[in-house]
């Protein structure tokens, strides 16, 4: 194949370009002809008379057209708009055995999947497809979704360029004897046996510092906040700049890049619209992490030699160079060296620039920026051994074909400042890099072994303390009691201390997940107060609980962790109050129609806290005064993880305090409103302590299965049920549960969730489908460990009746056996 390429100022020229190629001996015998056609910087009038031009002087060539800025243009900053003035770049590619077809597809914004499914089809109807160049109808287009579609296919590249294309600039695409067609998403398919295309896409820029996280986004284009921060945050902070300042003259040197499938891309993010907003060529998603990279022109060179080694082996006919304007702005005076590289390779390559590089191939790529896509063709006979279609994506290439020294000899013994400035710069912020993996991956072991651990002793504690409440309640010898209601109070402390560990573990592994759930919310308080009034009045504390009547009746927010924060804060003023008072307010103001604030504080009378150690008090394991609280059992863990239970509901931890005389603590939330009234409905609740109301139940003709592999659970649950008269038969494992489950009828099956050999929803599910089962419709609960988001929905959407997360304590286990049970069978 042949390619010429030409760069013309003037309309006038085409005419004469277009009788040099009909007059070239290989045109006539040429299989295939194709003009790919930029124009540059030709206003509205100029465009649309280089279009007709062109169609008129080419009229047996397949064509594409469409406008773009030149590189002058991207230098001087006339990004926005067309100006005036004129030039044009045409590169004619003849094919001896090859063919190309040119598909116009109809855009439409928001129907990229369409157009990508449209596309897939076109491609898999062509006889050996080996390339497709695509031109998108327009800037904001995202290409992404439509390249998406085309994961399925092997081994055809697919590149192209976002030009500037403004209104009434349309490209055009045109094939002979057919109608010309504009402002479409056109495909080219380059099709054949003996068409070989080799592309390679190259950055240039190296990742530096951490990885953040997109936070919010408005649309895929606009980005809003980064870590949870404003995005412009990672330039005023990194870069110093103001957001007025972030524009891309400030930015080329440190686009961001994001890793899709394994392969970096970068994206330049200017100020957007709204204040803090960033705007970006190309498509950056919820979640995509994304870190600053930073890179000079003899990174990005040294990447371009890679390549080229690469280009020369192949030995090419024909080329494309796609630029992206990042590196143009980056590159300056020297851009033109980088696509000297090429040229040396590939004389008449074709270089175009652009803002969004289109990159795809076996499912992997998208829409780049900063980038350098090089396209390579060539034509090969079938004997000719190196014919395979070849890609790589810049840190693929081999890193001993380098040799920067090539482009950049050094003919001074003074390496530049920026240089060395540079590589400082680099080296210094990998070694970091690498420390912080380092420190991050020694932590992580920790909190792994801090929750194993902790997870061994809670459930030993909870055998031990279950053992307890058995003496508690039958053991008539005082002595005995004493020495067993010992073992519950301290057992209590070390399992409120093992719960803390793991809360912890779970927020740093930033595994805490906030579950909403709909609740009672005076119950609640009422509950909460009457735990406080217990455990004041053996202080001899008074407890003053206010709470406002017009509270709402069901609100919806993550119970469990407002209860967990308030009384944690309860207990604190308990414990760190000698004398006095404690005050527990609730509040309520509406927010909104959906949404109700409850303000909540507990308020003091104790030893207070030093100015300069309140803000000590959110960290870990800091305890504060301690020479007056040293007697106070504690371990400096509950109010850091109030603190970050309350960010992670969108609150804040209010702390007030005045040495010596008391402390308040306060925290507002919001929550949605589910019901504001009970129109009578609320039942009085029993506020008195659960954990004494168990031992009551006795039922008739009633058996249960536990499939557990810890035999302790079996003789826990034994001993709590003891005076339930409930026949109670044990499995240590899956297999012999379900053969259990075969022939006997049980009203429930407790099923343990972590087994060895099968785990308990395998057993479950066996039971359930094994219509010759006495059990397939048994009332199944699971016992399990888990506690996250949705564990509950999952195990009911399975089709299990209840769970009961482990450990469990006797009236929790027959509150629920009750609640499954028939009433018929329920004597008591
Ligand atoms: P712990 O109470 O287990 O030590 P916390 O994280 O709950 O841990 O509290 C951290 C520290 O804050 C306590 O050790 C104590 O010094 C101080 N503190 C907490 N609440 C109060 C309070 N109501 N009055 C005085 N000091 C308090």
């Amino acid at each position: 194949m042949i390619q010429k390429t030409y760069i013309i100022s003037s309309i006038d020229e085409i005419a004469g370009i277009a009788a040099e190629i009909h007059g070239m001996p290989v045109f006539k015998e040429a299989s295939c002809k194709v003009l790919l056609a930029w124009s540059q910087r030709w206003n509205r009038d100029g465009f649309a008379e280089f279009r007709d031009e062109i169609v008129r002087l080419f009229p047996d060539l397949i064509t594409i057209g469409c406008n773009h800025h030149n590189s002058d243009d991207i230098l001087n900053g006339i990004l926005d708009g067309p100006s005036e003035g004129d030039g044009c770049l045409l590169t004619f590619l003849l094919f001896e055995q090859s063919g190309a077809s040119l598909y116009g597809i109809e855009p439409a914004r928001g129907e990229e999947e369409r157009e990508g499914c449209e596309l897939r089809d076109l491609i898999l109807n062509t006889e050996n497809p080996s390339g497709v160049y695509i031109v998108p109808p327009d800037y904001y287009n995202s290409t992404e979704d439509v390249l998406k579609e085309l994961k399925d296919i092997t081994d055809v590249p697919v590149f192209g360029l976002k030009t500037s294309l403004h209104e009434g600039y349309s490209n055009f695409g045109y094939e002979p004897g057919r109608e010309m067609m504009e402002g479409r998403l056109f495909a080219l398919i380059f099709h054949g046996e003996a068409l070989k295309i080799r592309v390679h896409y190259n950055l240039g820029w190296t990742p530096v510092g951490k990885t953040m996280t997109v936070t919010k986004e408005e649309n895929p284009f606009f980005v809003d906040e980064i870590d949870g921060k404003a995005a412009s945050y990672v330039y005023n902070k990194y870069l110093g700049l103001r957001n007025d300042q972030i524009i891309p003259g400030n930015l080329s040197e440190f686009p961001l890049i994001l890793e899709r499938d394994g392969l970096k891309m970068s994206r330049i993010g200017i100020a957007g619209p709204k204040e803090g907003q960033l705007v970006f060529g190309a498509p950056v998603h919820l979640n995509d992490k994304v870190g600053l990279s930073y890179g000079n022109p003899d990174d990005l060179f040294s990447e371009v030699v890679r390549d080229c080694n690469d280009i020369a082996e192949f030995k090419p006919e024909a080329g494309l160079l796609i630029i992206c304007a990042n590196r143009v702005m980056l590159l300056k005076e020297r851009e033109s060296e980088e696509v000297d590289i090429y040229r040396k390779q590939i004389k008449e390559a074709a270089a175009i620039y652009g803002y969004g590089e289109e990159f795809y191939i076996n499912g992997k790529g998208g829409e780049l920026n900063s980038a350098l896509v090089s396209v390579a063709f060539k034509e090969v006979s079938h004997t000719d051994p190196e014919c395979e279609t070849y890609t790589s994506c810049g840190s693929d290439a081999k890193d001993n074909a380098v040799k920067t020294d090539d482009v950049m000899p050094l003919d001074s013994p003074i390496v530049p400042f920026p240089d060395r400035l540079s590589r400082m710069f680099k080296e210094m912020s990998k070694d970091l890099v690498k420390a912080v993996k380092e420190a991050e991956d020694a932590n992580r072991a920790k909190s792994v072994f801090y929750s194993t651990v902790s997870h061994e002793i809670r459930t030993n504690l909870n055998t031990i303390l279950g053992m307890n409440e058995m003496i508690l309640k039958e053991s008539g010898d005082d002595a005995i009691l004493g020495y067993a209601g010992n073992i519950k109070g301290s057992g209590k402390v070390l399992q409120q201390l093992i719960n803390d560990i793991l809360d912890i573990g779970k927020l740093e592994a930033g595994k805490m997940e906030i579950v909403p759930v709909n609740y009672d919310v005076k119950e609640v308080m009422d509950e909460l107060a009457a735990m406080a009034e217990y455990s004041a009045k053996e202080k001899g504390l008074e407890l003053k609980y206010s709470v406002d009547e017009d509270l709402p009746y069901i609100l919806q927010g993550d119970e469990k962790r407002i209860r967990q924060c308030i009384l944690n804060l309860l207990n604190n003023a308990v414990k760190y109050t000698p004398e006095g008072e404690i005050i527990f307010k609730v509040r309520c103001s509406i927010e909104d129609e959906e949404h109700a604030i409850l303000d909540i504080s507990v308020k003091d009378s104790g030893i207070g806290i030093k100015p300069e150690d309140i803000e000590k008090l959110s960290i870990p394991f800091e305890r504060v005064d301690s020479s007056k609280n040293y007697k106070v059992e504690g371990t400096g863990l509950g109010l850091n993880i109030v603190n970050n239970l309350l960010s992670l509901m969108g609150s804040k931890l209010e702390i007030r305090s005045i040495y010596g005389r008391g402390s308040r603590f306060s925290f507002a939330i919001s929550q949605k409103i589910i019901r504001l009234t009970d129109d009578g409905e609320r039942e009085s609740h029993n506020a008195g302590s659960p954990e004494d109301s168990w031992g009551n139940l006795k039922t008739r003709d009633t058996s249960i299965l536990v499939v557990d592999d810890t035999p302790m659970n079996h003789r826990i649950v034994r001993l709590f049920l003891k005076d339930s008269l409930i026949d109670i038969d044990t499995a240590q494992d899956g297999y012999t549960g379900i053969e259990m489950a075969k022939n006997k009828k049980y009203d429930i099956i407790l099923l343990d969730h972590r087994m060895p050999d099968i785990d308990g929803l395998e057993v479950y599910k066996r039971i359930r489908a094994d219509a010759e089962s006495a059990n397939s419709d048994s009332i199944f609960i699971m016992l399990t460990a888990e506690d996250g988001q949705g564990v509950r929905e999952r195990f009911i959407e399975e089709g299990f009746a209840d769970f009961m997360p482990k450990p469990f304590q006797p009236p929790m286990l027959e509150a629920i056996i009750r609640k499954h049970l028939p009433n018929d069978k329920i004597i008591s």
